[in-house]
């Protein structure tokens, strides 16, 4: 009878779905899989974060926009993630004298950006997770190997025990240095290229003093500086998460105490009281910068077995605020997609042609921004490189 095919179908597109990767698209992903119905195991490599006493990686906080807000509002949690983060109306420019100006991102609006802790949204995604009984959450499991066509895995955990398992669907959540991307570079059609840029980034802190912010809280706050920059996301802690970007070279010749607290007192006067020198030279010196990269693939699907999705996809250098907001957005046209309910090969097929050109554009055009937030104001750039020569 009609009831018992429908089931029948139900059932057949009921899958075992593997997603690797739970950060922040891999969570949201494993919510819409389960939401479909879905069995979904899903696998992380780092312990469950909502235990860790140190999270290990990158960015604290992030700029969330229109793109993340709207995948979050489909899984029911934008107003759960809205209520704790700080809104950005603007950028606040620091210039070499310590003198602030405002851009606003859309006074007529009034729309803005939203300061997120990185912690704080992926435990808000995960803790969503653990509501749906076909949801199964695997941490500290490593993608040691996998081969898509037969939809089986490898996992690693810390005891270096290996972990079979098996999926109809692979989806690669695993971010910019994919193992899932990694098997499907190795098939025949896969387009592939990654781009490393000559700057790395480290992160700093300007505490909270007296229980209050010490920079106006409503701001993306960015000290342009041509060859390199510097910019400041408020935290609910009312310490702002301040990330300095700069040519590696640049980093290399700052050896010293010394050469820091002056490379500071040149470029970056005001930020240096309100993140303290000994603060500086601690948080300065602790960490190597990182390393930024910029990947272009496609297809982003396997016939009707694997998938990747996010920075696995398409990562891209930070500047343009959209790497997990385009990551989100993925899960947004996949689930629009899937909701179709076309045969799997076809409507992966559907995502990878519907979503890679934006995808490439997106990359470009955080590109571009690295390149105009660092030029806002070129005129500094020669007082700076007379001061390089002098170290
Ligand atoms: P990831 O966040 O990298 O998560 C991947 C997960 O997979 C991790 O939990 C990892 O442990 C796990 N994993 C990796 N390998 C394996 C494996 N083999 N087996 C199992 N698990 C594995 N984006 C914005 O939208 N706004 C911003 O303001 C912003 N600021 C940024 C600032 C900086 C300095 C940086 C570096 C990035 C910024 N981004 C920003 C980009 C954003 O961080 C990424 O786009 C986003 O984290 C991508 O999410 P993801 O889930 O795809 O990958």
């Amino acid at each position: 009878d009609v009831n018992g095919r429908q089931e029948a179908g139900d059932e057949r597109r009921r899958r075992r779905v593997a997603v690797v990767g739970a950060g922040l698209v891999g969570s949201l992903a494993a919510l819409n899989f389960a939401r479909m119905g879905n069995h979904v195991d899903l696998y992380e490599y780092r312990e469950d974060i909502r235990h860790a006493l140190v999270v290990q990686g990158r960015s604290i906080n992030l700029a969330l926009s229109q793109r993340g807000r709207r995948a979050l509002a489909a899984v029911g949690l934008e107003e759960k993630v809205l209520a704790t983060a700080i809104p950005m109306r603007g950028r606040m420019l620091h210039n070499i004298k310590g003198m602030t100006s405002v851009v606003l991102y859309d006074p007529c609006n009034n729309q803005c950006l939203y300061s997120v802790g990185r912690r704080q949204l992926n435990e808000v995604l995960l803790d969503a997770c653990d509501k749906f009984p076909n949801i199964q959450c695997h941490f500290e499991h490593k993608l040691t190997a996998a081969n898509l066509r037969e939809g089986s895995m490898e996992f690693r955990n810390p005891k270096e025990e290996v972990i079979s398992a098996g999926a109809d669907l692979i989806v690669g959540c695993d971010g910019a240095f994919s193992s899932v991307r990694q098997q499907l570079v190795r098939l025949p059609g896969f387009n592939y290229s990654q781009e490393y840029i000559e700057t790395g980034y480290l992160e700093l802190c300007i505490p909270s003093k007296l229980g209050d912010f010490q920079m106006p809280a409503n701001y993306l706050h960015i000290w342009p500086r041509d060859s390199f920059m510097m910019i400041a996301l408020p935290n609910q802690d009312k310490s702002f998460t301040v990330t300095l970007s700069m040519p590696f070279e640049v980093f290399a010749k700052i050896q010293s105490k010394e050469q820091l607290l002056e490379f500071f007192r040149t470029n970056f006067r005001d930020a240096l009281p309100l993140i303290g020198e000994e603060q500086l030279i601690k948080d300065f010196f602790k960490t190597r910068p990182q390393h930024l990269v910029s990947i272009k693939c496609r297809p982003y699907h396997y016939a009707d077995k694997a998938l990747i999705l996010g920075d696995a996809a398409h990562a891209m250098v930070p500047y343009y605020g959209q790497g997990m907001n385009a990551g989100m957005e993925d899960v947004t046209l996949l689930t629009g997609i899937l909701d179709k309910q076309l045969p799997l090969d076809k409507a992966l097929a559907q995502f990878t042609e519907s979503r890679w050109q934006d995808a490439f554009a997106i990359c470009d055009l955080a590109m571009y921004n690295y390149v105009e937030m660092r030029d806002l104001t070129k005129r500094w750039s020669f007082r700076l490189r007379k001061w390089l020569d002098t170290l």
